[in-house]
Order: structure tokens, then sequence, then C-alpha cells
């Protein structure tokens, strides 16, 4: 009988390997053509700051594709790191999220931040500073509104050799923040070197939030963040019910469904005049 479910288990394992394993040669073949089919776009989630105004935005990429339909960024984007594919999409993200942005902020009269999810593979390739830097510079927009945002395991994967490229970037006027923030192993001893001034505490916190059960952890990641002076942004904040117990520990910037989902670029230009025509 043992012996039996070890066998299932073993087959329904190869199984799902197998599919996985499929699946991902699909999506590694389509994407091949993907820029040049013009396959992606940007959208943008607002993030609004506690006294109620448009922070900024952050940009996330979408894939549609003619074979594979929609493929979100969490299963393509892992295949296009192990590819080295992430390096074009990563430019092309750059320089389409700031474009759109400078047009947004013309078009509405309002400046915001945009915030860049930057892959490790992307961040740590000889010269991602001076493609950023270049694109900011031809595009013309204000460097001090822009913010990259990695995860707390490339910082803590890669230590010595990332380290040194933050505070270059840093030194630049870009500001970093720390996404996914408590999924990952950051101990304070490395937080204390990371030259970030913003972390993002993820959804599954924010879930958490209004049980009694988890406020100590949420206290403490919230005294973390405060100690640090970082700026702490709360992520799939999804009710007003959060949003007040979240304000009540500190919360700087919420991003969520409560707020927004993630707009194409007219439709954030028409909730940003909204936004302000309502005042
Ligand atoms: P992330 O950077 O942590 O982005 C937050 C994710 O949470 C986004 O999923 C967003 O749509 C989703 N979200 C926001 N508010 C809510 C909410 O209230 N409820 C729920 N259920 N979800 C919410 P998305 O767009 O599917 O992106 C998934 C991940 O893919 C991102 O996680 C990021 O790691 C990666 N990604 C997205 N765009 C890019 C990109 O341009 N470059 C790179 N390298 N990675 C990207
Ligand atoms: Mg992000
Ligand atoms: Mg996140
Ligand atoms: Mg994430």
């Amino acid at each position: 009988h043992e012996a039996k479910k070890v066998r299932n288990s073993y087959k329904y394992f190869n199984q799902e390997m197998y599919q996985k394993s499929m699946e991902n040669s699909d999506i590694e073949h389509q994407l091949r053509h993907a820029l040049d089919n013009d396959e992606f776009y940007m959208m943008y989630q607002p993030q609004i700051s506690s006294d109620m105004q448009i922070y900024g935005v952050e940009a996330l990429i979408r894939w549609e594709n003619k074979k594979l339909g929609f493929v979100p960024p969490d299963k393509f984007i892992s295949v296009a790191e192990d590819n080295g594919m992430i390096l074009k999409i990563g430019e092309w993200v750059i320089n389409r999220s700031l474009r759109d942005i400078k047009e947004i902020w013309e078009e509405t009269g309002h400046k915001f931040h945009i915030s860049l999810n930057i892959s490790v593979i992307q961040f740590m390739e000889a010269g991602f500073l001076e493609v950023l830097l270049d694109a900011i510079s031809e595009i013309g927009i204000d460097k001090t509104y822009v913010t990259l945002e990695i995860t707390e395991s490339l910082a803590i994967e890669e230590f010595n050799y990332v380290i040194p490229l933050l505070n270059k970037v840093r030194e630049n006027g870009i500001e970093i923040s720390l996404d996914d923030f408590g999924t990952g192993y950051s101990s304070l001893s490395i937080l204390n070197k990371l030259p970030i001034s913003e972390i993002k505490i993820d959804k599954q916190f924010v879930d958490g939030v209004l049980k009694n059960t988890e406020n100590s952890l949420i206290k403490t990641i919230f005294s973390i963040g405060k100690n640090f002076s970082f700026k702490i942004v709360c992520e799939g904040t999804e009710t007003a019910a959060q949003v007040e117990v979240l304000k009540e520990h500190g919360c700087d910037i919420f991003q969520g469904y409560h707020f927004s989902k993630p707009l194409k670029k007219d439709q954030l230009i028409r909730y940003i005049k909204d936004f302000y025509d309502r005042r």
C-alpha cells in the first residue's frame, strides 16, 4: 500500500513536471517573437499616499499571445530570465513606461512617481544603469521620480556584488524599493546596508492585518520599516477596513484593488483626472 502511494505520487510528480516543462517550452518558443510582434503592453497601478494623493504608479507588464492567449508575468518572467530574453524585454519596459508616464504627466498636469520592476538578471547585467540613464535623459523625465523595485532575494543572494550597484543607482538620484517585503529572508544586518528608501509589504501580510493572531508580526514589520525610515507601501490592499488598520500601523502608501486595479494608459489618464476632479 505504501509502495503504491509512493509510486502514484511519483507518477503524479512526473506528469506535473512534464506538463510544466511543455508549458514552459511553449512559452519560451512564443516569447522569441513577442517583442517583434508587439505582443507586450504595460499597465499602471495607482499608489495612493495616506493623505489621499496620487503618489505614483507601478508599471506591470502584460503579454497577449496568439497561440497561448494571455500569459501572466508570474509565468513568463522566469522563463525570460532563464534564456536571457529578460534583458530585451526589460529594456522595452523601461522605455515604454517612461515614455507613457511623461505623456500622462503632460496630459493631466500631475507629476507622480513611476516604479519599475527590475529582474535580478537585468539589474546585474553590465551596462544596466547606462541603459536606464540613457532612456531617462533621451525621454527627458525627472529621474528623482523613478523608483526601481528589486526583490529581497536579489539583494541577499548577490549581496557583495549588488550593494555597490545599488549605491550607484542611489547616487544618481533614483530610488530603490524592496518588493515583496517579508517573504524573503532579509536580516536586520542586511537591511542596514541596503541603500533603499522604501519597502513594499507583501499582500500576504496585508491579508492578515485584520486577524488579531497576526498582529504582532505586522507590528514588527512596521517597526522595522519605521526604524530604518523607509517609506512603507502596502501591496494588495483590497478593502476600506484594511486601509483603516494599515493607516494606524503607519502605512505611507497604499496599492491595491481598493483604490484601483492596474490600468492601461488611457484609463490611468481618466483615473487621475477623475481623482482630482472629485475634490
Ligand atoms: P509584484 O511586483 O509584487 O506586483 C504586484 C502584483 O500584485 C501584480 O500582479 C498586481 O497586479 C497584483 N495586485 C495588485 N493589487 C492587488 C490586489 O489588491 N489584489 C490582488 N489579488 N492582486 C493585486 P502582476 O501584474 O500579475 O505581476 C506579478 C509579478 O510579476 C510582479 O509582482 C512582478 O514580480 C512581476 N512583474 C510584473 N511586471 C514586471 C516587469 O515589467 N518586469 C519584471 N521583471 N517583473 C514584472
Ligand atoms: Mg513590484
Ligand atoms: Mg510585490
Ligand atoms: Mg510579487
